[in-house]
């Protein structure tokens, strides 16, 4: 069975994001960009299932500019056997990126695809679920637990009141949570293994796939800065100040 991984290229998440003087957007110009921690750990779960011997290959896909093949590369590290770069420059939204992966998922005769939740720069949580929907499949967001057996896929998702485990029949998607791995550390020897794998590079504009955007973004805003914080006297003054000035949000 060949597992899809979809990997994004997002600003790392140790980078504090800053808006374009322009409010069109997050500034990305001269910023560390590196693999959404959720692909991370989708990839980490598929390295995982071929290493049990459940999967035969692990293939990892990222849809971007040609610096994206850094990120496909940082995935084949951590285990995914190759890689494939659909290149275009365009801003691509969940929709475009969803009916790319179909592309690849169909040609590959893919089984099982595993993205992350969701990418933490647009946080639009979007992709994997708009990709069940084009192939037709079964799905399951925010796994915390993954098991395959035959044709089933028995899954525990992470849900507001606790924990939810269903059974798929493959082929099937899921998106995946924060609590489903830790991903392992990338060694240098897997580094320099990763550099001789495959990593194919296709034009989306050679595919003849709308990926037209269908959104436009009006504005983009820096989070209110918090106020600074006072100290109170007493207890007596922190009582008063609570009833007379804090307020129910
Ligand atoms: P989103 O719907 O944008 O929050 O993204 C959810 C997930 O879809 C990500 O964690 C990735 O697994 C996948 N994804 C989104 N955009 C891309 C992209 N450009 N290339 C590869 N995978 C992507």
């Amino acid at each position: 069975m060949k597992i899809l991984v979809a990997v994004k290229r997002v600003l790392d998440y140790n980078v504090k994001a800053r808006v374009k003087s322009d409010g069109s957007g997050v500034d990305l110009a001269n910023q560390k960009l590196s693999m959404n921690p959720f692909d991370e750990i989708a990839c980490e779960e598929a390295v995982r299932l071929r290493e049990a011997g459940v999967a035969s290959e692990v293939i990892v896909v990222s849809c971007g500019p040609t610096v994206c093949q850094e990120t496909l590369r940082s995935a084949m590290a951590i285990g995914a056997d190759r890689g494939v770069l659909i290149e275009t420059d365009a801003g691509l939204e969940p929709l475009a990126v969803a009916k790319l992966m179909q592309h690849v998922a169909t040609k590959e005769g893919v089984q099982f695809a595993i993205f992350g939740k969701q990418a933490i720069d647009d946080d639009a949580g979007q992709t994997g679920q708009m990709f069940g929907a084009l192939m037709g499949w079964a799905q399951a967001s925010f796994a915390s637990k993954v098991e395959i057996s035959g044709d089933t896929a028995t899954i525990t998702r992470e849900i507001d009141g606790g924990l939810e485990t269903l059974a798929m029949k493959l082929p099937a998607v899921i998106t995946t949570d924060l609590r489903l791995n830790e991903p392992r550390f990338i060694t240098l020897p897997n580094i320099m293994k990763a550099k001789k794998k495959t990593l194919e590079v296709v034009k989306a504009a050679e595919l003849g796939i709308d990926i037209a955007p269908r959104t436009v973004t009006l504005h983009v805003s820096e989070p209110a800065t918090r106020k600074a914080g006072i100290k109170v006297a007493d207890t007596a003054e922190l009582v008063k100040r609570l009833r007379e000035e804090a307020k129910v949000i």
